[in-house]
């Protein structure tokens, strides 16, 4: 009975401590729920449209997974999340509106565990979760920072009218909002706190957290840091580091292994940099110098790289020898079928997806690759079967949309390939494309009575939509 009440107190109240000052109830005198979320659709919107968006499924896929840890872990987790990578090389994360938190390729390049990687992460999430954003836009109105409000006013007018000009201007703000942001010491001090408790609930090294704070600051006081714009709006305060030293050195001493799927990621971005020449002899010197926290990432680098440089014959034997090592990640599945793909034979590609979809059903980016396969080897109709499973399971996927569009284009379904392109752009939160798209559709006119209705009934929910938010 006490070990019940004691976890459900727990469970209700895990944020109160007692050296947490009391920042108050947010007012929503200026940001709605409602407001905050269509402010983050239409942030979103920007993101996708902006070329620094890095569309890589799998990375994505990576850090959402490690979000979503840290989230269900967190004692305030009723909200939906979107992480996402920036291709940038500086060291920085940002959370923006509506849940939506960026991470740049710099900062997944610096981490040097991923429990590092985990605590900014965690921090951003606090930032979140706390509604420091609204409570910042809200002070940001009455007082000394107008031109944040400003901001929001200008994404929230931008996203009715999404013309290429302001949809470029929007997405430097968007950009830029996180500029404008600086938090105080105090949600920075909450921020590190909550960061904290979750790292540990999700078991991953709470001294990361501290250890990366620290060289970042080194970093910065000896010459001109690649953080400057992360420790900008993450004040860092010598009272922080105190804190986050006193609460590492209180931490039981355990050792956390890095995923394998880290190391991956990493090797993923090392293998993409640079021309293909010098990326495969960065990776082969650091697999025969031996300069790699796993062998597999090391030689799935070297892989990559060597696809990238068109050299199939030494890729696939590098890629057999990651198989027979029995890493179970479905990255490596995935890499095998790529280089596969690229190398022109298709077969092997598809039995590799069909194995690797098989051995990992939930891992999406492995289905991507084999309806893309089964697309480019003209087998449509498997293809179109596989989109219409992935959709019954992720009706929000915006990728499974598009490749819907292109399974019923090649099949001649001119409504419905419409359709999908329609819905993939309003999931890209580009509801005026939607709403073009599905008129192309109706009046393509091939479908059945009941798709046809289906696509008005669509057109009506989404023009409805755009309008009440121009009005807004
Ligand atoms: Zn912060």
């Amino acid at each position: 009975m006490l070990r019940t009440l004691l976890a459900l107190a727990l469970a209700l109240q895990p944020a109160i401590a007692a050296d947490l000052p009391d920042l108050g109830e947010v007012s929503r005198q200026y940001f709605s729920d409602q407001e905050e979320q269509a402010l983050g659709r239409a942030i979103m919107r920007d993101v996708y449209a902006d070329p620094r968006y890095l569309d890589d499924p799998e990375i994505e896929t990576y850090l959402n997974q490690l979000g979503y840890k840290l989230v269900s872990v967190s004692p305030r987790n009723q909200r939906e999340f979107t992480f996402f990578v920036v291709a940038d090389p500086t060291i920085n994360a940002f959370a923006m509106p509506g849940g939506n938190i960026g991470v740049h390729t710099g900062l997944l390049l610096a981490a040097q565990s991923e429990s590092e990687l985990a605590g900014v992460v965690a921090h951003e999430i606090a930032h979140v979760t706390q509604d420091h954003i609204a409570r910042m836009v809200a002070a940001q109105s009455q007082s000394q920072w107008p031109t944040m409000a400003a901001l929001a006013l200008a994404l929230l007018a931008a996203r009715s009218n999404p013309n290429v000009a302001s949809a470029a201007i929007a997405s430097t703000q968007a950009y830029s909002i996180q500029n404008q942001l600086n938090y105080s010491r105090d949600y920075e001090r909450e921020a590190d706190r909550l960061g904290y408790e979750m790292l540990t609930r999700a078991d991953y090294d709470p001294r990361g957290m501290s250890g990366f704070f620290n060289r970042l600051q080194r970093a910065n006081r000896f010459y001109d840091s690649s953080a400057p714009a992360y420790l900008r709006t993450h004040p860092l305060t010598t009272d922080r580091i105190a804190d986050m030293q006193a609460r590492s050195e209180a931490a039981p001493y355990q050792q956390v292994q890095d995923s394998l799927d880290f190391q991956l990621v990493r090797a993923r971005l090392r293998a993409q940099e640079g021309s293909p020449t010098d990326a495969v002899l960065a990776a082969r010197n650091a697999l025969k110098e031996k300069r790699y926290g796993s062998e597999a990432a090391a030689r799935y680098a070297l892989a990559t790289a060597l696809v990238r440089a068109r050299k199939f014959h030494e890729a696939e034997s590098e890629v057999q020898k990651l198989l027979s090592a029995h890493s179970t990640s479905p990255m490596i599945q995935q890499l095998a079928a790529h280089t596969a793909l690229a190398a022109g034979n298709q077969a092997l590609a598809l039995q590799r997806y069909q194995a690797g979809a098989a051995a990992h059903p939930g891992y999406r980016p492995l289905q991507y690759g084999h309806i893309a396969a089964l697309l480019a080897a003209g087998r449509n109709d498997d293809a179109l079967a596989r989109v219409e499973r992935q959709l019954s399971l992720y009706p929000l996927d915006r990728r499974v949309w598009r490749l819907a569009a292109q399974a019923h284009a090649q099949l001649g379904h001119r409504l419905q390939s419409h359709r999908a392109q329609a819905e993939a752009a309003a999931l890209s939160g580009n509801l005026v494309a939607a709403i073009e798209q599905i008129k192309l559709g109706i009046k393509a006119g091939d479908g059945s009575f009941h798709e046809m209705s289906a696509a008005e009934a669509r057109r009506r929910e989404w023009e409805e939509a755009e309008k009440s938010q121009r009005k807004e």
